[in-house]
């Protein structure tokens, strides 16, 4: 029985988004001083069970709101902001995602805080500075070591030092606040300028051609209100080009755009684009940047001072007063979609909150997904096309090569080998595309067979040779000795099998030792500038092989490219996961889309053992929208998402049995209590069932009224969560994108 306040303390009360993994806001009681000033949308201090924790306020409550008989209500410890940092708008979004991928509130509220203001440092952090105001107060400091480090430091610098430098020498806040307590040192706030710049133009725009003038001007219609549309150009078409227009026309009314690219989309030449084409304040927030840069680029966003937002999928929860235009770029890539603990998809909150803004939103693609098509054929996007190569610039054309009974040399084709050297000699560039990163996937015995298996998990180690000879797994990280014999038999032969990008690099500077060969993935770019490195030198128009896996397949314009080799693409022609088709197809098309996009015609070799897939063969004798309209119709027929909305629950534990046993279950309770409006599949152990030393299971949840499978999995799911064993993980996936 919920009772209403009966002391005055108690009157006072706010609700409190506080970042502990539970599925409840709190409420917590405050001064009347203190419940004045708080702003809803403000961070306050509290403390939660044993912990000090930065919470939001997401409501005020009046003193006839019930009292929850469960928790003990605690005062809060101070009020962090005299004003809100998320707005109203912001504030919905979260709740709203909160709730529709049923994760944890308080963890959800922290999406939208960069790191220093969620470890509750103050919000003017980078104006603070801290200066001694007596220099000969060694008597006032107590014998704590932090207050004399702190003093000593300070006076090493009379003119003051920004409180961030301090926090990064290990000088905590606190400590300096004791000491301003005490008249030792003072903060002095220095003034910061958020007042909105404004954008001008500083490269002419180019003259479109028919397509992008369609595309711009039915965009422009529908400013100030709510339209998604959907830009399916070809690559190479002049995406771009159309979104830079639209935002010239967004600019010009003091609006701000945010525009989301994925992960790897964001590199220098993509940031060189907007900001060659606009003056004006261009801030970007990707994980790459500190928490300084991280906080001062996120405060003009949300002081309006920044006019475009260019930033990678968690960029979407950024608060910005003054929304005019929301982009998403390469709306296909799965790097949109968070794959481990909130896992929201970056693409459909991006729909909600241009929806809440009031505002148009464009994702564009050369492949976009069936999930988008579904939306245009149910009338909820508007379909813009480009149907034409900019400039002089045609589509490349696919051949294939039949593995089974081509002339090899360490895995490439010989007629294959014959036109990458055609293409060198007429000093233009190759790319190469294999997606699997190492020397070799595979280490076996050639006399009995043995392959060297990661001991805990059901994969095979991957064999590098860089940076020294090693076994390493892809899966869980661990890295082992290469063996030096068998041991099963003891043969000492073991052959490396199969080719990683480290192994072609090898071969390929065999083959053509008058030309540099680049290699582009994780273990190649990792350092910090090392792919502005490699840019610059593809901008160059000398004769090159590049090879690379999927970074390379990414939005990137490489004009001298007239000739793309795909090794092997041929597992996802073979996985078991429905997506799989439609990632394989576009993956081909991005990266055949990185040939001849310069004046010279671009041509794609791709090697294969299954030269008759009906997948490749409606990519090169039709294309990718003809190879959609024919998915779209096969998930149609199957039911299968986007026809039915589904949720997938993973289970981990150390037994198999145990998740099949506690998964059944619950998976009848499920079955009974929406009276089978819900299909239950599974559970089913997962692809790849031992991973890391743990068992995996899986279990789809699917409907086609996303409203009744949303409400039945709610108490089911948090009931499933009471009752797990301690030692078992469970996770909630709505509308998942891959079943792994
Ligand atoms: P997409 O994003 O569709 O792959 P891009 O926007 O990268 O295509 O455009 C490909 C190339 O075509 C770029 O070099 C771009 O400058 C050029 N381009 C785009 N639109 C036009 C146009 N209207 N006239 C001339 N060149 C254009
Ligand atoms: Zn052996
Ligand atoms: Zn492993």
């Amino acid at each position: 029985m919920p009772n209403t306040p009966s002391t005055p303390a108690d009157i006072y009360r706010i609700r409190v988004a506080v970042p502990v993994h539970l599925y409840d806001c709190f409420d917590y009681t405050l001064t009347a001083e203190q419940y004045r000033q708080a702003e809803v949308g403000a961070r306050v201090a509290v403390s939660f069970g044993r912990q000090n924790l930065v919470g939001i306020i997401v409501e005020k409550l009046t003193a006839d709101t019930p009292i929850d008989p469960r928790f003990k209500l605690k005062a809060i410890t101070e009020l962090l902001d005299d004003q809100a940092l998320l707005d109203q708008k912001i504030l919905s979004l979260l709740t709203w995602s909160a709730q529709y991928y049923q994760f944890p509130v308080g963890e959800v509220f922290q999406s939208a805080l960069p790191t220093f203001l969620r470890q509750g440092k103050p919000y003017n952090l980078l104006a603070r500075m801290w200066k001694v105001l007596d220099l000969h107060a060694e008597d006032k400091l107590t014998r704590s070591e932090k207050q004399q480090q702190a003093y000593k430091v300070l006076k090493l610098h009379p003119q003051g030092t920004t409180e961030n430098i301090l926090n990064l020498a290990g000088i905590e806040t606190a400590t300096l606040k004791a000491l301003e307590k005490k008249a030792v040192v003072q903060c002095i706030l220095e003034h910061q300028d958020f007042r909105p710049q404004p954008v001008t133009l500083a490269q002419m725009p180019l003259t479109a051609n028919e397509d992008q003038k369609k595309a711009i001007q039915q965009v422009l219609k529908a400013q100030k209100k709510y339209q998604a549309f959907l830009l399916d150009g070809l690559t190479g078409s002049g995406k771009t080009e159309v979104y830079l227009q639209i935002m010239q026309e967004v600019l010009k009314q003091g609006k701000q755009v945010l525009v989301l690219v994925p992960e790897i989309g964001l590199t220098p030449q993509t940031i060189s684009r907007f900001q060659s084409r606009f003056h004006g304040n261009i801030v970007l927030l990707h994980s790459g940047l500190n928490d300084s840069k991280r906080l001062q680029a996120w405060q003009a966003a949300q002081t309006g001072k920044a006019s475009i937002i260019l930033g990678t999928r968690s960029a979407i929860y950024t608060p910005l007063p003054n929304l005019g235009l929301i982009i998403l770029d390469e709306e296909h890539d799965l790097s949109f979609k968070q794959q481990e603990g909130f896992r929201y998809h970056a693409r459909d909150v991006a729909m909600y909150r241009a929806h809440l803004e009031n505002c148009p939103i464009i994702l564009g693609s050369a492949t976009p997904s069936i999930d988008s098509y579904a939306l245009v054929e149910m009338g909820k996007m508007t379909r813009l096309e480009l149907n034409q190569r900019a400039g002089a610039a045609v589509m490349p054309k696919i051949h294939l090569i039949d593995l089974k009974i081509a002339q090899k040399q360490n895995g490439i084709s010989q007629s294959l080998i014959d036109e990458i050297q055609k293409r060198l000699d007429r000093k233009e560039q190759v790319l190469v595309f294999l997606n699997r990163r190492g020397y070799a996937p595979v280490l076996i015995c050639e006399s009995c067979a043995w392959q060297a298996k990661c001991p805990h998990c059901d994969a095979n180690f991957t064999v590098h040779r860089q940076p020294y000879q090693h076994l390493h797994c892809h899966h869980c990280g661990s890295i082992h000795r290469l063996p030096e014999q068998c041991p099963q038999c003891n043969h000492s032969e073991l052959k490396p099998i199969g080719l990683g990008t480290a192994q072609v690099e090898e071969n390929l500077q065999q083959l053509f030792p008058h030309f540099d060969v680049i290699r582009v993935d994780r273990d190649s770019t990792s350092r910090v500038g090392s792919w502005q490195k490699i840019y610059d030198k593809i901008q160059k128009s000398e004769p090159v092989v590049l090879l690379g896996t999927q970074m390379l397949a990414k939005g990137h314009h490489f004009p001298y490219v007239t000739l793309v080799a795909i090794l092997d693409i041929d597992s996802g022609l073979l996985s078991v996961d429905f997506r799989a088709t439609e990632r394989t197809a576009q993956l081909i098309v991005q990266v055949a889309g990185r040939a001849g996009r310069g004046e010279r015609k671009g041509e794609v070799y791709l090697q294969t053992l299954r030269p008759d897939h009906p997948l490749l063969n409606t990519l090169i004798d039709k294309d990718y929208r003809h190879f959609a309209r024919q998915t779209l119709k096969e998930r149609q027929a199957a039911l299968l998402p986007p026809f039915r909305y589904a949720a997938l629950i993973r289970c981990e534990s150390k037994s198999q049995e145990q998740n099949q046993e506690f998964l059944q279950q619950h998976a009848q309770a499920l079955r009974q209590a929406s009276e089978n409006l819900i299909d239950v599949w599974g559970p089913i152990p997962a692809p790849m069932e031992r991973k890391a030393g743990r068992y995996q299971a899986h279990m789809v949840l699917l409907s086609q009224d996303r409203a009744r499978l949303h409400f039945y999995i709610r108490g089911w799911w948090q009931n499933m969560l009471h009752q797990k064993p301690s030692a078992m993980k469970l996770t909630l996936d709505i509308d998942p994108q891959e079943l792994s």
